[in-house]
This record gives C-alpha cells, sequence and structure tokens, in this order.
C-alpha cells in the first residue's frame, strides 16, 4: 500500500490543511515537551517565527529513563489545544499507547508515532484507525524495509495518511546522540510515495548541529522538518540542549523558504 510500485505518484498529507508532500518544505516546529501554559504558547510564537505551519509538543513521553519527566497527560493535551486556538498552528503529538489513541486523537491533528515505539503493531493498526494522518518516525535500530512495514501497518487499517521521518539510528558514534541517515531519505522516497521529513533535533542533540542538518534535509529533498524550540531550554524538562532558541530563528525561516522557492 504505502509501496511506489502501487503508486507511482508521490502523496500529498494534509493535516487541517497544511500540506506536507508535493513540493513543499513544510516546518513542523515546537517544544519537545509541553510543560506549562506560558511555555507552549511562547514556544509557538517561535515556531511561527520560523516559519512553521504546524506545531509540535509531546504530551506523552516516552523516556529512556522511568524517573525523568514523562509528560502531562491529558492536561499537556488541553494546553496544545488552547494554544491551537490562540495561534491557529494545528498539533502534531506523540500518542505512546494503543489505549489512549482516542483520547490523543480528539485533540491532535496529526498523530506521532515515536522510534521507541515503531514496531508496536498494536499501536500501529490502532492510529491506522484514528481518523488523523499519521507521523512515523523511523525505529532507532530499524531497517528503511522494517520502516515501511510499519507504515504498512496503518495502511492496513484504511489509513494512508502517513508521513515517515528520518530521526537519526544509532551507530557507533558518539559526537551526536545519534546518526542522521541522509541516505534514507532518497531511498525512500524512491520506495514508497509517503512523504519523507527528517527530525535534526532528535538525530544531531545539539543545538549546534540542528541548522546545519535541516540544510542537508532540505538539499537532499526531504519534504519538511520537525524541529524543537524552546524559550529557556536551561529550564526545559525535557531535551533543552537540542532545542533552538529565539535567535536562530530567523536563518531557520530562511532556510524553509529560499528553498520552497528554488522547487
Ligand atoms: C519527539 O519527537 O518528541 C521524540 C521523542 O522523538 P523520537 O521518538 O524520535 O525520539
Amino acid at each position: 500500500l504505502v509501496s511506489r510500485e502501487n503508486n507511482a505518484e508521490r502523496s500529498m498529507v494534509s493535516v487541517r490543511g497544511v500540506p506536507i508532500g508535493g513540493g513543499n518544505n513544510t516546518v513542523i516546529a515546537g517544544p519537545c515537551a509541553v510543560e506549562t501554559p506560558e511555555q507552549t504558547l511562547e514556544a509557538a510564537r517561535m515556531a511561527q517565527a520560523a516559519g512553521a505551519a504546524l506545531l509540535r509538543g509531546g504530551a506523552y513521553k516516552p523516556r529512556t529513563s522511568p524517573y525523568a519527566f514523562q509528560g502531562l497527560g491529558e492536561a499537556g493535551l488541553k494546553i496544545l489545544s488552547d494554544v491551537r486556538d490562540e495561534t491557529g498552528l494545528p498539533i502534531v503529538t506523540e500518542v505512546v499507547d494503543a489505549a489512549d489513541v482516542e483520547l490523543v486523537a480528539g485533540y491532535a491533528d496529526m498523530l506521532q508515532v515515536g522510534t521507541r515505539n515503531m514496531q508496536n503493531f498494536a499501536l500501529l493498526q490502532a492510529v491506522g484507525e484514528a481518523g488523523r494522518p499519521v507521523l512515523l518516525k523511523r525505529g532507532m535500530n530499524a531497517t528503511i524495509e522494517e520502516w515501511l512495514m510499519a507504515a504498512e501497518y496503518i495502511a492496513q487499517r484504511g489509513n494512508l495518511d502517513i508521513v515517515l521521518c528520518e530521526r537519526g539510528i544509532r551507530t557507533f558514534e558518539k559526537a551526536t546522540r545519534n546518526t542522521l541517515d541522509i541516505s534514507a531519505v532518497p531511498v525512500a522516497q524512491n520506495l514508497s510515495h509517503l512523504p519523507v521529513i527528517v527530525d535534526p533535533s532528535h538525530s544531531g542533540g545539539k543545538r549546534e548541529l540542528v541548522l546545519p542538518l535541516t540544510r542537508a534535509a532540505l538539499a537532499v529533498g526531504a519534504d519538511g522538518v520537525i524541529i524543537d524550540v524552546h524559550p529557556r531550554p536551561e529550564t526545559a524538562l525535557c531535551d533543552g540542549p537540542q532545542a533552538l532558541v529565539e535567535e536562530d530563528l530567523p536563518e531557520l525561516r530562511d532556510m524553509a523558504s529560499t528553498l520552497t522557492a528554488l522547487l
């Protein structure tokens, strides 16, 4: 279903009217985690200043350590929904458990499946039935074929509104949090008709790498990027070191709009 053999034309996915694919460079930005109403609204305003058309923000955070901040849950979804009302930005947010899909889909415009859940088949099937577009991150240990098979689980349930997201894979390299597999973008685009975006924040894991990796993603032909921004990263409850700050926003905005103009 997701293979290009069955659909030679590349697909465009619409998230509440915002296109991903179809020649657009869509910027999704926002805080890694929803912390407070003020922080989320400030981050959403930063996202808009960077030219983002969609707001990201996690209310359910799948953390490596059980002692780390796990997200605000439904209270976080309510904050996102208020910020959408305030800014007009549709929401992309992660769901980590099949049992929560209906609840999260009640607030979200796009459901995110994170790297750690790429092969959580019950979750994939549940999001396939939720009636919302899905952002499917590549598992940090997954081959491109496994990633596309995960997309197939969603598509099989009748949902073809899927966007693939390369977010870095595990390698021996320790200088970056994950290794951005930039070649996965054209490879996945050749094998599948689905749009492919890149997460330079979770791949590099460091602020100074985010703009260079964004440039690489857009140059290689990614359909967009998803980026962490935070008004005060030093106080962030999750992944502060990779969040872009106010002064980074004009460059991000210029980069995305210049490349859109060239397409
Ligand atoms: C995220 O985008 O909030 C996230 C946790 O990403 P990943 O699943 O790629 O680690």
